[in-house]
């Protein structure tokens, strides 16, 4: 097959790649030249384990290619894979599908033969209509079958993600174009991931169902661990005890400081969106938003609390600025939130990440940014755990302690146990279990 992805981002470039690696002729296209002539240097444009080794492979074997020019990528596939991406409108937090119609504008102007045309791109229901109406509009005589694909890969684990799926979910009445999708991801289902075929509005929402579902598993145990917080019990054995519950599942019941990223947040926003549009109201994620947003800025407080309430001229060093581990991705990530929040009561803040630097300086004025967790430690205040790397999971909290001005530790990911903390000579402050010496 010929594959078209447009828009080479976190997910055009992992599909990309993945696709060209099942040995499908994949050329990626993007607007951004700077991102195309990376690429086409053998340069990866973004974090993404194991991705460098993949793309240097297809290009190397002439399955993948990178470039700016839509049109001849688009003339000679098969497939065309619209991979760009939806952020939140400005202002009313509908999904912003200005890209995804600009890029189908000039994907109709582009089409030669019938040719399948996938939204990969998170898309509220009914987006889908919309794009083959603009197809019909602009190239009322070419043969193009419009269907729904929604990704469901994670960064940091995307790769692996892609190619062993809990499912593909593909939205489409027409045969013909099914047959293609089937070919597509023939190596996936051989390897026996389940092809889940549905109507095109019904793969456009089990999307935003099952991000919001997930959004709404991690604000509930965050909730709980508040509530352990209180009543002296602790959130992880909690955890473990509801997820052993097979009906309940032990993932995504990790208490933190509240979920961020490139999805959640704007994928909640989105589906309230169409829902108050449709005057069904889904009362749950409307909550799920709300105590979520009210945590990430509570984040502030609790260290702000730790440091005795008051932090005006204090060092605050934040341990981990992406919204998760593996991922140079700053969209949305907590760390935002408490920098603020300490900024505002007057800290100075340092921050360390070993992937996420480049991104976080343009979204966090003011901050020192330093090249290790213990130079970032040196004469602080407080030392924040924001974002659970694997290097941050087996610091020297003795060397840490050390280094400090005062010895305190507040670990948001719960990844040291409170004794160790206390035995490297830090006072431990987290989440979902009663304080110390209460
Ligand atoms: P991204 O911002 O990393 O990449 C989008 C790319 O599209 C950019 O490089 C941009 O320059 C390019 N682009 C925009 N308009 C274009 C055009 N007309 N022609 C060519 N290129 C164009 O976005 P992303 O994180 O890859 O997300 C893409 C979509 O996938 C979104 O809808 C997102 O919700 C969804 N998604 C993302 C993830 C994730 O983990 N990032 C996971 C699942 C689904």
């Amino acid at each position: 097959m010929r594959i078209a992805m447009i828009g080479t981002g976190y997910v055009g470039l992992v599909s990309g790649a993945c696709f060209s690696d099942f040995g499908h002729h994949v050329t990626c296209v993007d607007k951004d030249t700077d991102k195309i002539d990376a690429l086409r240097r053998g340069v990866i444009p973004i974090f993404e384990p194991g991705l460098d080794q993949l793309v240097e492979r297809n290009v190397r074997g002439e399955r993948l290619s990178f470039t700016t020019d839509l049109a001849p990528a688009v003339a000679e596939a098969d497939a065309v894979f619209i991979a760009v991406g939806t952020p939140s409108r400005r202002g009313d937090g509908h999904a912003d599908l200005s890209y995804v119609f600009g890029a189908t504008r000039e994907i109709a102007a582009a089409l030669t033969k019938p040719t399948v045309v996938v939204t990969k791109s998170t898309v509220p229901v009914g987006t889908g209509d919309e794009v083959e109406r603009i197809i019909r509009e602009i190239a009322p005589e070419a043969t193009a079958w419009v269907v729904s694909n929604p990704e469901f890969l994670r960064e940091g684990a995307a790769i692996e993600d892609f190619k062993r799926p809990d499912r593909i979910v593909v939205g489409t009445d027409d045969e013909r174009a099914a047959e293609v999708m089937r070919e597509i991801y023939r190596p996936l289902y051989l390897n026996k991931a389940p092809l889940l075929f549905t109507s095109r509005r019904t793969a456009e929402l089990i999307k935003y169902a099952a991000n919001a579902f997930l959004a709404t598993k991690i604000t509930f145990i965050n909730e709980i661990a508040d509530l352990c917080e209180a009543v002296g019990a602790q959130v992880q054995d909690v955890s473990r005890g509801i997820g052993l519950d097979n009906r309940i599942g032990s993932k995504f019941l990790h208490a933190g400081p509240g979920y961020g990223g490139s999805c959640f947040p704007k994928d909640t926003l989105a589906l309230l969106k169409t829902a108050e549009d449709h005057q069904t109201p889904l009362r749950i994620v409307e909550s799920v938003v709300k105590v979520n947003d009210l945590r990430k800025r509570a984040m502030g407080r609790k260290v702000i609390h730790a440091l005795g309430g008051e932090v005006r001229g204090k060092i605050v060093a934040l341990l981990g600025l992406t919204f998760k581990p593996n991922t140079d991705d700053m969209r949305d990530a907590p760390s935002l939130s408490i920098v603020q929040a300490l900024q505002d009561a007057g800290a100075h803040v340092r921050g360390y990440d070993p992937e996420g630097i480049e991104q976080a300086r343009p979204l966090m004025p003011g901050v020192t940014f330093c090249d290790s967790p213990y130079e970032a430690a040196r004469g602080a205040d407080a030392a924040v755990l924001v974002t659970e790397w694997d290097v941050l999971r087996a610091l020297d909290l003795k060397r840490l302690r050390e280094t400090m001005a005062q010895p305190i530790l507040v670990d948001l990911r719960s990844v040291y146990p409170p004794e160790d903390v206390e035995q490297a000579g830090l006072r431990w402050h987290g989440i979902g279990r009663p304080p110390r010496n209460a």
